[in-house]
């Protein structure tokens, strides 16, 4: 395998950055996970938005001009022959003796990239039996909303959830109100038959395959209420699921112990999961 690291395609196994690097001190840093599906990658154009939003937000320069980053990307892929898999991309505040105040403008950000490849089959066989999830404290700060590399809540949280026998934890917010998963966005269908999900403000993270299954639920003429909902409400719901770049739309079966709906996949998920590839954008 093969990583890009500051300029350099080098061997994944010796692929390292400096000890002082601000990511490593501080989780100084940003990142975005992309699909490779066929060789190529799926919604580039949001994906690489949200990473320039994201930067911007906590005030990193671009590493590089976008055209070049998307040289990166493809060529870090094509070095490691992925068809399906998923592209990883991190930037930080770059290398600078530790202190807290940011380093010289002249300090280059860093900016890592690594592609993986990944047996779809797999995805497809979780998502056939649907997964378990638990419910843990928001614990969070309150700008989640931008993609940093400053995970600890979300580790603790699935890690929460994996010894728990699930896979994935729900946050909740102080008023009972669940706002997403420790790495997906989630959602219920009500009893009436009603797809919810909760509002893209300050206290999610905007998915990309988030905003691409609205469109797909619009195409679907589902109708759409992005709102928060509640435990009771998703305890209660018809059926529940979970989406990201990695999980595309993942049914919940069950949230702390008690089975969602009648305990197996449902409708609308599966639905969304079909048509999720027809939507994104594919660029060569
Ligand atoms: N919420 C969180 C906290 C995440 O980490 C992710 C995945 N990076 C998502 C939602 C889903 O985002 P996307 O659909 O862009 O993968």
């Amino acid at each position: 395998r093969i990583a890009y690291v500051n300029g350099q395609y080098v061997a994944h196994a010796q692929a390292a950055v400096h000890i002082e690097d601000r990511g490593y001190q501080f989780a100084d840093g940003v990142y975005e996970v992309c699909e490779i599906r066929g060789g190529h990658l799926v919604d580039e154009r949001r994906h690489v938005e949200r990473l320039v939003r994201s930067l911007g937000e906590i005030r990193i320069a671009l590493p590089m001009p976008l055209a070049a980053l998307k040289v990166v990307l493809r060529e870090t892929i094509r070095r490691n022959r992925v068809r399906n898999g998923f592209v990883y991309l991190q930037v930080t505040r770059g290398v600078a003796r530790r202190d807290h105040y940011f380093p010289d403008p002249s300090t280059p950000p860093s900016l890592v990239v690594t592609a993986r490849a990944v047996d779809p089959a797999k995805g497809e066989a979780v998502a056939g039996e649907g997964i378990a999830v638990i419910t843990a404290p928001d614990n969070r700060w309150e700008r989640v909303d931008i993609k940093t590399v400053g995970l600890l809540p979300n580790v603790l949280a699935k890690q929460a959830a994996k010894e728990a026998g699930a896979r994935e934890a729900w946050f909740v917010d102080r008023e009972g109100r669940i706002t997403e998963g420790g790495s997906t966005n989630a959602w219920i269908v009500t009893p009436e038959g009603r797809l919810v999900t909760r509002q893209a403000d300050n206290g999610i993270l905007r998915g990309i395959t988030r905003t691409v299954m609205l469109q797909v639920a619009e195409q679907l003429q589902l109708t759409v209420e992005e709102r928060a909902f509640t435990v009771a409400e998703a305890l209660a719901a018809r059926e529940a699921f979970v989406t990201s770049a990695t999980n595309f739309a993942t049914p919940v079966v069950r949230i702390d112990g008690l089975p969602i709906g009648d305990g197996r996949p449902g409708a609308v998920a599966r639905a969304l999961r079909e048509n999720f590839h027809s939507f994104a954008e594919i660029t060569p």
